[in-house]
């Protein structure tokens, strides 16, 4: 079989990782990216061991990329809000790369993205493009933009995020759930703090489980990421960018520990989203139409995996799909998108699930279930 002819929708985190790996492997690739062009926009992503031994397995430059630009925690820390306690404390830097390969990196999504859309070629991004919905044949699948033309693929990938129109297309409307809870992100110069374990990734549990503070260095630690949450039911709004109050996120930590508040006093803006969960979907592919990312698994934030799922499901849909052109599935795509979803979809469903629960790391534990994984190497049925 000659070269498949791939369409992603979406140039996101999962999306971009997804038409390297793919390239790689010899498809004809197409991503279709709404952003005409990259802001920096967001913040944080974490890239825990899994993700960054996906990523390094990409080859060319990304590796080296990467590792210009982020940042290494040296730690993952649990404290206690009010009296400031170590409850839990994991080694990550070298230990991390001596006990899965690859050390743990904070990064910011634009340097992230950055990273990766150096290592696809011009020709195949179409940046400015939005995708409106997908029309399935019986052998590939149509991409319908918003001037109103189709292009037809032999696979059509939606990466296109918690808001995805391919998922709608193939599931129907989106049901979230509101979790009550709204979520603070704020990126503030690490000079203007003086405080210890800036060079860890900690979280600080609050009295109740709606309550925590998550705290990381980016950009070589140059840069310090704050993350919050509380239970607000009077915001409803699902966004990475909709400016927040930083008196009202001062004020409902006010009785956390002193370096916790001092995290808080450094911030001159936040950025303040609510917090949905979606239930696993029943399936991810019909036909030559797949998803990935947060596309078909969108996530709670509280084990920090967001990213990471969606970079692992890159390399794997690439190595599902490489059998076609070996001939190894012999009913083709729709066989190979099924051996996707049965290879990711059991790990996806418990960090789903685990995230949800947020006890993630509370008090220590083994994180080799999920730091461990081996996208280049978990086995395909
Ligand atoms: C602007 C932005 C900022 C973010 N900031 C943060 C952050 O600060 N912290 C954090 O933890 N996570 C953040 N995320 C989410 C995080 O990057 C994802 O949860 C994770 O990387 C999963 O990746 P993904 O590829 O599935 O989705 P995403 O990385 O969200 O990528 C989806 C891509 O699809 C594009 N897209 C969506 N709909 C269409 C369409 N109809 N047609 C064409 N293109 C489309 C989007 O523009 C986006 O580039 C952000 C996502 C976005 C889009």
């Amino acid at each position: 079989m000659s070269a498949l002819r791939i369409g992603i929708c979406g140039g996101g985190v999962g999306g971009l990782a997804a038409a390297i790996a793919l390239g790689r492997k010899g498809h004809a690739v197409t991503v279709f990216e709404q952003t005409p062009l990259f802001k920096r926009v967001g913040a944080d992503v974490n890239l825990t061991p899994n993700a960054v031994r996906a990523l390094d397995g990409l080859a060319g430059n990304v590796a080296v990329s990467l590792r210009d630009a982020a940042a290494r925690p040296t730690h993952r820390i649990s404290r206690t809000w009010d009296t400031g306690e170590i409850t839990s404390m994991l080694e990550m830097a070298e230990a991390a790369e001596t006990r899965y390969g690859a050390p743990q990196l904070t990064i910011h999504r634009a340097d992230l993205l950055a990273a990766l859309q150096a290592e696809v070629p011009a020709s195949v991004m179409r940046m400015g493009v939005r995708v409106t919905g997908i029309e399935e044949h019986g052998a590939g699948g149509g991409i319908v933009l918003s001037g109103g033309g189709v292009e037809r693929f032999d696979v059509v990938i939606g990466a296109d995020g918690i808001h995805s129109v391919v998922r709608a297309a193939l599931l129907g409307p989106d049901q979230p759930e509101f979790t009550g809870l709204v979520s603070f992100r704020a990126v503030v110069p690490r000079a203007s703090l003086d405080l210890p374990h800036l060079d860890a990734f900690t979280k600080w549990w609050g009295p109740t489980p709606d309550m925590q503070i998550v705290t990381f260095p980016l950009n070589r630690g140059q840069e310090t990421f704050i993350f919050a949450t509380t239970a607000q039911d009077d915001w409803r709004e699902e966004s990475w960018t909709l400016p927040g109050d930083v008196e009202e996120l001062r004020h409902v930590y006010r009785d956390f520990h002193p370096e916790a508040r001092a995290l808080l006093a450094a911030c001159t803006e936040v950025t303040k989203s609510a917090l949905y969960v979606r239930q696993p979907l029943p399936f991810w592919s019909r036909g030559a139409v797949g998803l990935l990312g947060d596309a078909c698994h969108p996530m709670v934030p509280f084990m920090a995996q967001g990213a990471c799922m969606a970079i692992e499901d890159a390399v794997v849909l690439a190595r599902a799909l490489a059998s076609v052109l070996e001939g190894v599935a012999p009913a083709g795509v729709p066989q190979a998108l099924r051996a996707y979803e049965a290879a990711r979809k059991p790990r996806t469903t418990r960090v789903q699930e685990g995230s949800r629960g947020n006890e993630w790391l509370k008090q220590g534990g083994n994180a080799d279930w999920v730091y461990g994984y081996d996208a280049w190497g978990v086995a395909l049925g």
